[in-house]
């Protein structure tokens, strides 16, 4: 079979299963199939796949119509124009995120060699972010997950910033020394405990620890709001990536610490409340 034909078919059956982008998707996996660019592919689509190569296009056809994420298939993930290597134990990175992280670089940069705890780390996508984007940053990088910690590390190392990332498994604070911070930055689980039945089938297929926020989805904003400030240099920034409608909350959490001066929030690129910022 040739590509165009493999991607053809691979299209109309992601289109019946009532996936996503189903076109982008088929070309996707292609590329993983194939480990070539999507410049190769259309350059190439007459040319035949081997069996083997086409027993495995399959394969990856009929995972991603079950609804796991491609991700979980190619196993790869761009965030801020780096690349992260991920599987079902931990977040994918969600562009949302991105907001957050251009937020921390722009404060994190006018800090000289600035310290930044990375709370719920998971992938470390913000961790190494962070680190790759911040000149002589260093950058603690906690998760309860040993699993995520060890791809947290490894995404360190394949985006060449591990000499910059301490990693600790801890819950939270709990096995973190006392150290002074210049930012805590954070995205927690959020998620209220019954919206998270009403996921997507492939959001489903993600660590629901990673997801879970409890009750009304705000447990980590109180142990995190609580403790910070134990953690912050005097002129410290804590910076948390919220739910779109958790804005209101969480400022009312900060405020009721009567610790910090002022408190902002900014909007993601959907136009959904992301980020608050209090120092
Ligand atoms: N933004 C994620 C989602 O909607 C949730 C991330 C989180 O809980 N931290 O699936």
């Amino acid at each position: 079979m040739q590509i165009r034909q493999a991607l053809e078919k691979g299209t109309i059956e992601l289109k019946i299963s009532n996936i996503e982008s189903p076109k982008m998707k088929a070309r996707l996996l292609m590329q993983f199939v194939l480990n070539k660019s999507r410049q190769y592919i259309i350059v190439n689509d007459t040319q035949n796949l081997t069996t083997n190569q086409e027993e495995m296009y399959k394969k990856a056809i009929e995972k991603l119509k079950k609804g796991i994420p491609i991700e979980h298939i190619t196993h790869q993930k761009e965030f801020m124009k780096l690349t992260f290597f991920v599987d079902n134990n931990v977040l994918i990175p969600r562009q949302d995120t991105e907001t957050v992280v251009e937020e921390a670089i722009k404060i994190g940069r006018t800090i000289k060699n600035v310290q930044i705890l990375d709370l719920c780390t998971g992938s470390g996508a913000i961790a190494v972010s962070l680190a790759k984007y911040i000149k002589n940053s260093k950058i603690t990088a906690i998760d309860i997950s040993h699993k995520a910690i060890q791809i947290a590390k490894k995404n360190a190392i394949n985006n060449k910033v591990e000499s910059q990332i301490t990693f600790l498994e801890s819950d939270l604070f709990e096995n973190l020394p006392e150290q002074k911070y210049d930012i805590i930055i954070s995205n927690p689980p959020y998620i209220k405990k019954d919206v998270l039945k009403s996921l997507s089938k492939q959001v489903k297929k993600e660590p629901i620890i990673a997801l879970d926020g409890g009750y009304d989805g705000l447990d980590f904003y109180r142990k995190i709001i609580s403790k910070a400030y134990d953690y912050l240099k005097f002129s410290g920034y804590l910076i948390l990536e919220i739910g779109y409608d958790q804005k209101e909350d969480v400022i009312d959490l900060i405020k009721k610490q009567d610790k910090y001066n002022k408190i902002y929030c900014k909007k993601d690129l959907c136009g959904n409340d992301r980020v608050i910022v209090t120092y």
